[in-house]
Parts: C-alpha cells; structure tokens; sequence
C-alpha cells in the first residue's frame, strides 16, 4: 500500500490550515472523501440525476440501475448472501433506531431482556433504552475490564435465555477495542437471542464478513469510509428483515395502497420510504470500489502500524493518560488520551493552531466518561492516508500544548 500515492487522492489535504500542511486525524468521525469518490458524485448529478423506481425514461433507468448497483456492490463487501439484504439508510444511527422500532419493539416484552455494554455510543445505547422502556424489557449491561475489553465470561453471565438481543460495538470509538463479535454471536445464538453489531468503526477499517461474524444485523455509516454523507446501511438476515416493519411509510415502499390499509414491497425495499438516498448510496458504491481496490486487509495493516507507533510514540509524552488495550493488535486505528489536567477541548484547540485536527470532548460515550472517571477525552483517529509524521506532527503538538498549558499537566 502506497500511503503517498494514496494521499494524492484526496484533494483536502492537499492544503495548509493555520499555517501548517494539515495532518488529519479525525477519521473515526468523518473520514476524508477521494477524488475517485467526489468525482462519481459529480457525472451523477451532471449526466444521470433522475430518481429511482419510477420513470421509464432514459436517465430513470440509469439512475436506478446505478442505485441498484450499489447495493450489490456493498453486498459484496460485507459478504451479505444477497443485495437484498443491504438497506439503505442515513446512517449507522438510523440503521439501528430501524432495528429498535421494526424489530425490538415488536419481539420484545415485559420480562424480556437486551444486553449491551456501557462502552456503547450513544446510537447503539438510547435505541435500546427507549425499546425497553417501551416494552417493559430490562436492559442489562456487561461489564467493562480496566483495559476495556469485555470478557466471554462476563458475556455467558450476562446472556439468558430471556436475552432476546444484544447489542454491541464492533469496534469501540472511544477504547479502540475490538470485541469478539464471532464468538459473542455464538453464546446469544445458543441463548436464542439475536445479536446487533454496531460496525460504524470497524467495516471502513477491517475486512468484514457477515457471514463469518454471523451476526443478525449490522449498521454502518458511508461517511466514516470514504463515501459522502447521509448514507449508510443495514445489513439484517433475510427472515429478520422479513419479519421487521418499516420505521417509515408512504410513497415507494408500499405495494398496494387502500384507503383503510396497505402492503408493503418486499425487503429491501420495504424500508426505503420516500426518494431515497440516491447520490448517497452511488458515492458510497464508488468508496466501495475504491478500498476494495486497495485491498481492507492493506488497510487494516497500515492501521495496525500506524496505531502501533502511535501508542509507541504517544507513550513517550510525559502525564499523557492513554485509554483502551495496551497492544495495538486488540485496537482499531484510534488512539484516545488525556494530557494531565488540561482539558481535551484545550489541548485540541493548541493542536488545531498546529494543523492537527482531533476529536475532543465526550464522543457520544458519557457511561464510558464517567466509567474512566473523566468528562471528556481527546482522540487521535487514523485512516488509509495517514502517515508516521502525522503521529510525529501530533506528538510535537502536544508537547507544545504542555508547555504551553505546564501549569495545569500533573
Ligand atoms: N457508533 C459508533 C461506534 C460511532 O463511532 C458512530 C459515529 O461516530 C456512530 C455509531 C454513529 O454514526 P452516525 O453518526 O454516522 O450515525
């Protein structure tokens, strides 16, 4: 993998902000879009725009045929069975309100349990709050190791037969931890449960196999991987997804309207109320091609060594309190850290002055926060196009932040 070629592709770092070269390392809450992305964006709307599954003209076929195109090309990628598994969506977030709304709150009842962590992003947590507070079912968490990774063990613990679903991280945003989803799948499978995999930070980052996961449903979002925003996607097993309501009705997902009643088209469709997300889903298609091109297995190699060297080098930084498994090899490309006393907002407010963009604050986690005892973190988040100086960049930076805020580090 050619990281300096790659970079070539992406137009916005080509550029200086405050008067350093950018070093971008806040991927994990957007990533940054390749020409070969923007540029399929642009012939779309500028030779083919029309909306889909409707008109029988020239650019109605084109575009639906390019809609539909997308939706096998991410089929593939996750390895779905079939496209008609893949829905599209706005975004992880949606995707798992859908699984909320059209599953759980159908399935569940009182006596009935969910059990997820308390590292969960706020969208894979609230959804379940609310269904249980809806359906009189109890919402149970397992509990987090001091490295922040869960325990099989904890999981058999946690996992009844009354668990009708967990829900869990892929990949935490915060902790960088990858859980085993395979072996999570197994243990609520025997329970008779389904399990809900939040992949928003692990499919723009690992190879991800639904199949082998043998997950239920997997949520993800097309701006974290290169694609634009307002995209993203559910992928469910067929006689779940048959058996989910939509979340929205009206116009093209309906079958036979009546005036009293209606039927729904078949799934995928079925969940795809109103124009779609057309654009969205065709530049997702191309983000598609393009790290398929690259290869997800490179990709998450060139995380591994640059997340590898920036624990390595981060560790080198006096007061700086890292979060999360210690061996790169159990993280995604995510590092989140806190600079002594000093407010992350701080820290990165001196680190934007520098050219180094990173996340600070509670990052949609407060259980977690308050978990590790802290309001809020700062995280250095890694991609395809990030480089060693970029982690040198940063360590630079927050060396200068120390001295500069020295009186409040310790
Ligand atoms: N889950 C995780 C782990 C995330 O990191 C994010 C975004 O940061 C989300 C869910 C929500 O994704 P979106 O805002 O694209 O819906």
């Amino acid at each position: 993998m050619n990281v300096v070629e790659i970079r070539k592709d992406f137009p916005i770092l080509q550029q200086t902000v405050n008067g350093h070269p950018l070093v971008y390392l806040d991927s994990a809450a957007t990533s940054q879009k390749p020409r070969q992305v923007i540029e399929v964006l642009c012939r779309y709307y500028e030779t083919d725009n029309a909306n889909v599954h409707r008109g029988v003209h020239t650019l109605g076929t084109r575009a639906t045929e390019a809609y539909e195109l997308a939706r096998e090309k991410v089929a593939r990628f996750i390895n779905a069975p079939s496209p008609l598994q893949v829905v599209f969506t706005r975004g992880t977030t949606e995707s798992l309100n859908m699984v909320a709304y059209g599953w759980a709150r159908r399935k569940l009842g009182p006596g009935d349990e969910i059990v997820t962590t308390p590292a969960e992003h706020h969208s894979n947590l609230i959804p379940w709050q609310q269904a249980a507070r809806a359906t009189g079912a109890t919402l149970k968490y397992v509990p987090l190791q001091p490295d922040g990774t869960i325990s099989l063990e904890d999981v058999r613990a946690a996992v009844t037969p009354r668990t009708k679903l967990m829900a869990i991280a892929h990949v935490s945003n915060v902790l960088g931890t990858i859980h085993p989803v395979r072996e999570i799948a197994e243990i609520v499978h025997q329970a008779g449960g389904i399990l809900v995999v939040d992949g928003a930070q692990s499919v723009p980052h690992l190879p991800v196999d639904v199949q082998a996961l043998d997950c239920d449903f997997l949520a993800f979002s097309g701006h974290k991987m290169c694609g634009p925003t307002g995209i993203g996607v559910l992928y469910g097993k067929k006689r779940l997804l048959d058996e989910m309501e939509p979340t929205y009705f009206g116009g093209e997902m309906i079958d036979v309207v009546e005036l009293y009643e209606s039927t729904w088209k078949e799934t995928p469709w079925k969940f795809e109320g109103g124009t779609p997300i057309i654009a969205g889903a065709i530049g997702l298609g191309a983000a598609v091609d393009y790290l398929s091109q690259i290869g997800m297995q490179e990709i998450r190699n060139h995380d591994l060594r640059i997340t590898a060297y920036a624990l390595e080098r981060l560790r080198e930084v006096e007061d700086l309190a890292i979060y999360g498994p210690a061996e790169a090899e159990r993280r995604g490309g995510l590092v989140t850290f806190n600079l002594g006393q000093i407010h992350p907002h701080d820290v990165s407010t001196v680190l934007d002055a520098q050219g180094v963009a990173i996340r600070a604050g509670h990052h949609c986690a407060q259980p977690l926060m308050r978990i590790l005892n802290v309001p809020a973190t700062a995280r250095a988040s890694f991609y395809l196009y990030n480089t060693e100086e970029d982690i040198d960049a940063l360590v630079r930076a927050l060396r200068s932040a120390k001295e500069f805020f020295g009186h409040a580090v310790g």
